[in-house]
């Protein structure tokens, strides 16, 4: 299957992307997958060869809306300020940024071995509730972070977080986020169709949470029957919330209650942090990563298959780092 398509904000990246300082500090590798979002690649420190994912973003496809005041005056993309400003262990952090003429070039850590939740349920991970909440909550926490700052992301979906091999996850891809403010509605959607609330898709304004919940519903959904819910737009907004396999009452009251199509009457993220279901114990020293997901050495054990392994003249780690991410990727579109 491939990653949910829209109208494409990509940019093409070439040798352009890792001139000036930031060819100073890090050496550029790879590209993350082989798929059509060509701006994210494996990079490392040269000073002490820490291993590391940048992402190039080329300035003039961030919107006029989409840029702020940096900390010496100058403007930076709102993604970047964000993530520079953000600390929470369930959003990426950013190690270093650096600019030239035409891009900036975001330095985050790399957390695990590159794989999305995209890439996690494509390979039909045996998830059990207890686990699949434990993965759910910790968006959840992330996302009541955000809110609680007045920060949306608006792009929320399984490719924009990632996994490790503790069933850590990481919101990542602020690219959609903005402010949000109690008098102001937005009316233009940025994310991802598939993703999009009804009310939206039927050009209603917003004010963000309501929206975004909804996404989380969509993404809960996905990494609960690996299907979306909804076929297309007409069904997303007309069409009944079926369930293909049984699942707990607790966890089908929890989708149902955000994937409500009346948005005054959806989940908020401070009932999703408190249903039942969000909150069930969880033992996770039962759950072993290479049991649950089939993958390889390295994706099991990133910290010991890289260690020793990054030497300029050993060859390339990163062909063997990216062989199993295959996928195409998505980029959001406005609606
Ligand atoms: P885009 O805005 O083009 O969607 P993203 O920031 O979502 O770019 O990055 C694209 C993909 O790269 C993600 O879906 C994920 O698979 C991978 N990726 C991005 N950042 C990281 C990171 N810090 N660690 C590991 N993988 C990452
Ligand atoms: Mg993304
Ligand atoms: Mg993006």
């Amino acid at each position: 299957s491939s990653r949910p398509h829209s109208m494409s904000l990509m940019s093409q990246c070439g040798e352009e992307q890792v001139a000036g300082e930031y060819s100073k500090h890090y050496v550029t590798l790879k590209q993350i997958g082989k798929g059509a979002y060509g701006c994210v690649k494996m990079a490392y420190r040269r000073s002490d060869r820490l291993l590391a994912v940048a992402k190039f973003i080329l300035k003039e496809k961030v919107g006029a809306q989409f840029w702020v005041d940096g900390p010496d005056g100058r403007k930076v993309p709102l993604e970047l300020s964000l993530l520079m400003t953000l600390k929470h262990p369930n959003i990426v952090s950013v190690i270093d940024m650096y600019e030239n003429d035409k891009y900036f070039q975001m330095v985050m850590e790399k957390h695990g071995a590159g794989m999305d939740l995209f890439e996690f349920i494509e390979r039909r991970p045996r998830l059990d509730e207890p686990l699949l909440s434990y993965i759910f909550r910790q968006i959840g926490q992330a996302v009541e972070y955000l809110h609680s700052l007045n920060i949306l992301h608006r792009d929320i979906k399984d490719e924009n977080v990632i996994i490790d091999n503790k069933f850590h996850v990481k919101l990542i891809d602020f690219g959609s986020a903005t402010f949000m403010s109690k008098d102001t509605l937005f009316s233009t959607f940025y994310g991802t169709t598939e993703y999009c609330s009804p009310e939206v898709l039927a050009g209603n304004k917003y004010a963000g949470p309501e929206l975004e919940m909804w996404s989380m519903g969509i993404t809960l959904y996905v990494l609960t029957f690996f299907v979306n819910p909804f076929s297309d737009i007409e069904d997303t907004i007309q069409g009944p919330l079926s369930f293909p396999q049984v699942v707990s009452d607790d966890l089908e009251h929890l989708l149902r209650w955000m994937l409500c199509k009346e948005p005054s009457q959806r989940c908020t993220v401070l009932q999703l942090m408190s249903h039942a279901w969000i909150r069930q114990p969880v033992n996770m020293s039962q759950y072993i990563f290479h049991e649950i997901v089939d993958c390889d050495r390295h994706e099991a054990n990133p910290e010991m298959y890289f260690s020793g392994s990054l030497s300029p003249r050993s060859g390339s780690p990163v062909s063997l780092a990216l062989d199993p991410l295959v996928k195409e990727r998505s980029n959001p579109s406005e609606v």
